[in-house]
């Protein structure tokens, strides 16, 4: 099951993350998918409670934003939104398109629950 790794790799980069840095509980994990990865989002959640359910993150919420396909078009050289599967530049018409946004699978934020201190501390991913 694809997801299932992709959920493995996110716990393990976390769990990682959350140990160099030394944060307490983590609360949320954002993560950014784009609409052209073909990842089921209700599978990865799963696979991420799964595998985390033994780890510190078993109370760690799994957020995702999904990321909208856009591109660039390499007739006019705008920056244009594409309704997959058309790939078309939605001002001039055109068919070539650069893919910009939409194959994303990145963590966009941790978050922590700072021991006595109410702030919500984001931390934005590299
Ligand atoms: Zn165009």
């Amino acid at each position: 099951m694809h997801e299932l790794a992709i959920a493995d790799s996110i716990v393990q980069s976390v769990l990682s993350e959350v140990e160099r840095q030394g944060y307490g509980n983590l609360i949320e994990v954002g993560l950014r998918v784009g609409e052209l990865t073909d990842i089921v989002t209700d599978s990865l959640c799963f696979g991420f409670e799964v595998l985390s359910r033994d780890t510190i993150l078993r109370d760690t919420k799994l957020v995702i934003e999904q990321v909208p396909v856009s591109g660039e078009c390499l007739t006019c050289r705008k920056k244009t939104s594409i309704n997959i599967p058309v790939f078309q530049c939605e001002y001039c018409g055109g068919f070539e398109i650069k893919v910009v946004n939409g194959q994303e699978l990145d963590i966009a934020y941790l978050k922590v629950d700072d021991d006595g201190d109410n702030d919500e501390t984001e931390q934005r991913g590299e």
